[in-house]
């Protein structure tokens, strides 16, 4: 505590992000990271702008980047904002589009723990929604007065979709409020709701190019919307920092979206290794919920998930260990490359049979 912060700065408690520990190799499987390379193409388009134009500021509006964002949606420039990663344009919704004199905004009590933190950074009031015993959200929560709604789909930490309908439901519902749509995951199975657009001025869709197009260093993500939605963030952005997209990221994340072959190879080769390993977990005993991510949330019914987690990491495999009532028994696992899981397979196999002894 310092008596120089704000009251708002002494209240808050930042996001903890997963470990980055530099005293050994880790096989890294504790942040969602993509464990390919992104697209050979983005690499070269971000060598060509280093070369011909750092010195000038980026594009502040991002267009050539939003327009290829925009077409293979069939959507228009004016549907798309881009950030410094999804992280920055969730922050910006936030003052964009709830009132701290206002209801309480609506977000699942598990969930992305990104949203409390800006709540409380925006003085946002916000009231949780508590997932049923098999993690799945009532719609009924979300058809009652709010200031607003948040919801990852498919959710983190536990990899599980909303289907559309349920999505669809909450949205006729809540046609005064915006409903954001966190969608970091859905390329690797979720039912993404970018086709209500047209149909719902309060939809707004987050995306991110961290995942599923191995960028996580570039830090780019997008959202997409009606105009008035886009506007709003717009609005925010250039009242914090004009250049939130440098240079090199918006060349970089433009090839990367261009590379769809690339991209589709990618992201199948993820989910078919996420489903060898989540079925090769439930073999070993686990309760493997269903994931449409990439990663999964597991848990064994004997073995405690702080022991698996504290053995794994001594023989240098990182997961994340969330302790939090309700999920303190569980691990979230990305998916790494088929070698890395067989060596996690292998190890989780091991600790499993000592404890059991
Ligand atoms: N939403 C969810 C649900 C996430 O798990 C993450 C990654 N931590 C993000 C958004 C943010 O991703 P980024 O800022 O890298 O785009």
């Amino acid at each position: 505590m310092s008596r120089f912060w704000s009251q708002t700065t002494k209240n808050i408690k930042p996001y903890v992000p997963g470990e980055q520990p530099k005293d050994r190799k880790y096989i890294k499987l504790n942040t969602n990271e993509n464990p390919y390379p992104p697209s050979p193409r983005v690499l070269e388009a971000i060598r060509l702008a280093a070369d011909e134009t750092l010195r000038l500021y980026p594009d502040p509006s991002g267009d050539t980047l939003r327009d290829a964002i925009a077409s293979p949606f069939g959507l228009a420039r004016e549907n798309v904002y881009i950030g410094n990663g999804s992280d920055e344009l969730l922050a910006f919704c936030f003052p964009a589009f709830f009132e701290p004199e206002g209801l309480p905004i609506l977000f699942a009590d598990i969930t992305y723990s990104f949203y409390p933190v800006y709540a409380q950074l925006f003085r946002i009031p916000y009231r949780l929604a508590p997932l049923d015993a098999q993690f799945n959200l009532s719609v009924e929560d979300y058809l009652q007065e709010n200031g607003g709604i948040l919801i990852a789909n498919p959710n983190a930490p536990t990899g599980m979709g909303v289907p559309l309908e349920s999505i669809e439901k909450i949205l006729r519902y809540n046609e005064n409020n915006v409903v954001v749509l966190d969608e970091a995951y859905v390329d690797f199975g979720g039912e993404s709701s970018v086709g209500l657009i047209a149909r719902f001025p309060n939809l707004l869709v987050v995306r991110t190019l961290s995942k599923s197009y191995s960028l996580a260093g570039l830090r780019v993500g997008f959202a997409l919307g009606g105009k008035e939605l886009i506007e709003g963030i717009i609005r925010v952005k250039d009242s914090v920092n004009s250049y939130t997209v440098d240079r090199l990221a918006q060349a970089g994340a433009r090839e990367a979206i261009r590379d769809d072959a690339y991209f589709q190879e990618i992201k199948s080769k993820i989910v078919r290794t996420r489903n060898r390993v989540a079925s090769r977990l439930e073999n070993f005993g686990f309760r493997v919920l269903p994931s449409q991510a990439n990663f999964l949330f597991v848990s064994h019914p004997q073995t405690p998930a702080r022991i698996l987690f504290q053995k794994l990491r001594e023989q240098g495999i990182l997961v994340r260990f969330f302790d939090k009532p309700g999920i303190d028994n569980f691990l979230r696992v990305s998916i790494g490359t088929d070698g890395e899981m067989d060596l996690f397979l292998k190890a989780v196999a091991r600790i499993c049979e000592n404890e059991a002894l």
